[in-house]
């Protein structure tokens, strides 16, 4: 390379610079200004965006207001009223402190300031065209502050190019004000795109009306399937909105984390909350929810990241573990209690919610709080023994079991049972899968698995790297029941497998087996793997469908789906059994209106 003497930037181009990592997009330019907005204490703030934002982001908010000979400090590089000190920096309260995003926009667009303090008569205004300030002037103005950003990136072509379709652009724009507007329900939020209205979204205060607010940026499904909770420790407070397993979804679309009232995308937050769900989740599948994480603002490092979408937690384990077994005792924790969760058809007309005589349930009003969560794991009998006295449509004596007995066997597929209240559903393949699973795991925590050897072992081509994973895992796989013998680069011979699953076809759970062993890598921790191969032993050991079952084997079905824990799911989050009351199928034909 030619000799190049060093030379200090200019001002402008050390603005384009750090413009690239904060200012990536027009959604970037909401995400800034909102947050001002926020830290400006506005309880109410309007935007206005056109064409996607590339042309127009118009923020307004009622905040306090910048003074007139402040107007030029706050479009400066590293200026700002949020910190002072190295200590401002450790125990932030402000979502901005940076000083730089004002600036970094201001060099990349038109921007234009107007600002009113309260106890001004007037307010004032200053232009800034690609980093050049201009001078105030006065400006009729409502009071709090307006930043209009026109023309994203006009004089930085190569930044235009990336740009998306008007439609992308929005849709970024949409979730970063849906993030926004998720962590604080309690300011008033409204977005206008090409004078339409989009969004209005009011003050949400309480539990109730935080729900509506919920079911506004992530719909009413995923509110009816998730329970609120919260939970503290060692002055960490976990609350939020945990969707159950049977709404799982294939994208991580419906995931939002916040610390301390900022949307972040933390990967030690998102891989607890993962980790939680792991027993009942398939692997492609991911959860929903929206999860709050208060604590110290010293505990937690903001300046991680220019976008301060990342954070560091100063007690990382800690955090982590509390959110992983919080996760985890929610989901497994019987749903119950609120009369709604009962996986159930919905019948059109009938009226489910209010059912006279249902003891525990209220509604979701009594979704469990972690307390709850906590208590020892209420056998289904009880839970749904306690609801079902005193229910009005009674059919027989009291003392049917919860799922009650068998009546049929429909489409290979679903057991019928009649119960105390009405029609059981189940699907035998899932039921079957996940009990399996759960005795598979019982035996596997208390070291009593009981290996089946086969009289003739059974030999198994694999590919090269299942080979390998069995003879590296060969301790663990021997733990679990399965012994393996490598007997080639690619054959293993099979000796024994679980009692559990002598009826399955061993070759094909051998090869799924390591499948999954050779698929999670080295530095996947064991235990994640050993949860998923025992799913997939269980799959292979679960009855088949249209495998004629008796009555008698389709009672010994419900007695032990009453037994086992997590039953209302199979491993891959799929309901077991629904119920049909007698209550709706008196809706369903009309009867007694
Ligand atoms: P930071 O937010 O990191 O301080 P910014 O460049 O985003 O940096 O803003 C610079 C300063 O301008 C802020 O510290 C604040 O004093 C002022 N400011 C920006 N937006 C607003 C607003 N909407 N209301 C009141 N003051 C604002
Ligand atoms: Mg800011």
């Amino acid at each position: 390379m030619a000799f190049v003497a060093i030379r200090i930037l200019p001002s402008q181009l050390v603005d384009q610079i750090a413009a690239g990592e904060v200012v990536e997009r027009p959604a970037a330019v909401v995400k800034e200004l909102v947050e001002n907005a926020l830290d400006a204490g506005a309880t109410r703030i309007d935007l206005e965006i056109e064409a996607g934002g590339t042309r127009l982001v118009r923020v307004t908010d009622n905040g306090c207001g910048i003074a007139r000979d402040e107007l030029g400090l706050a479009l400066s590089r590293h200026a700002t009223s949020k910190i002072a000190s190295l200590d401002d920096l450790e125990s932030l309260r402000t979502l901005g402190f940076r000083g730089e995003a004002l600036p970094s926009i201001a060099s990349v667009a038109r921007l234009k300031l107007t600002s009113r303090l309260p106890s001004e008569s007037h307010g004032w205004s200053i232009a800034c065209d690609g980093g050049e300030i201009g001078a105030e002037r006065p400006a009729p103005h409502a009071g709090g502050t307006c930043v209009e950003v026109r023309d994203l990136f006009y004089n930085t072509p190569a930044r235009r190019k990336f740009l998306r379709t008007e439609r992308t652009e929005f849709a970024h724009l949409d979730t970063v004000i849906k993030n926004l507007a998720l962590a604080r329900s309690d300011v008033e939020f409204s977005l206008k795109h090409n004078d339409r209205r989009w969004l209005h979204l009011p003050v949400a205060v309480g539990r109730e009306q935080q729900e509506g607010r919920i079911a506004q940026l992530c719909g009413d499904e995923f509110l009816e399937h998730a329970r609120y909770f919260e939970r503290e420790i060692e002055g960490l407070r976990l609350s939020g909105w945990l969707a159950a397993p049977t709404f799982s979804r294939p994208q991580a679309d419906l995931q939002f984390t916040f610390v301390n009232g900022r949307f972040v995308r933390d990967k030690l937050l998102r891989h607890a909350v993962r980790q939680g769900y792991a027993d009942v989740l398939f692997q492609s599948r991911q959860p929903a929810y929206v999860l709050f994480v208060s604590l110290d603002p010293k505990r937690v490092d903001v300046n991680a990241h220019p976008a301060k979408l990342e954070i560091r937690f100063r007690d990382s384990r800690l955090v982590h573990d509390f959110v992983f077994r919080t996760v985890e005792a929610v989901v497994a924790s019987p749903v119950e209690a609120s009369a709604d969760a009962v996986p159930r058809l919905s019948v059109a007309g009938a009226d489910v919610e209010s059912r006279p005589g249902d003891s525990l349930g209220s509604g979701r009003q009594n979704t469990l709080g972690l307390d709850g969560a906590h208590a020892q794991y209420l056998p289904l009998y009880e839970r749904l023994h306690s609801q079902a006295s005193g229910s009005t449509a009674r059919i027989e004596d009291r003392e049917l079991p919860p799922l009650g007995f068998a009546l049929a066997q429909l489409a290979g597929i679903y057991v019928l049972a009649q119960s105390a209240d009405g029609l059981i559903i189940v699907d035998m393949h899932a039921a079957h899968e996940r009990i399996t699973y759960e005795r598979m795991k019982g035996e596997l925590e208390a070291h009593r698995v009981t290996a089946q050897p086969l009289l003739v072992p059974v030999t198994c081509k694999v590919s090269l790297a299942e080979a390998e994973a069995a003879e590296e895992f060969a301790a663990d796989i021997e733990r679990l029941g399965l012994s393996l013998v490598r007997r080639g680069p690619a054959e293993v011979h099979i000796t024994a497998v679980p009692a559990l699953l002598a009826g399955a076809d061993v070759a094909a759970l051998v090869r799924d087996v390591l499948g999954d062993l050779a698929g999670s890598g080295g530095a996947r921790r064991l235990a994640t793997a050993v949860n998923e191969v025992l799913a997939t032993m269980a799959c292979h050991g679960a009855v088949r469908a249209n495998r004629k079952l008796a009555l008698a084997e389709m009672d010994a079905l419900l007695r032990e789906m009453e037994r086992t824990e997590r039953i209302d799911q199979c491993n891959h989050g799929r309901p077991t059994w629904m119920r049909i009351t007698i209550a709706e199928l008196d809706a369903l034909f009309l009867r007694g209106q």
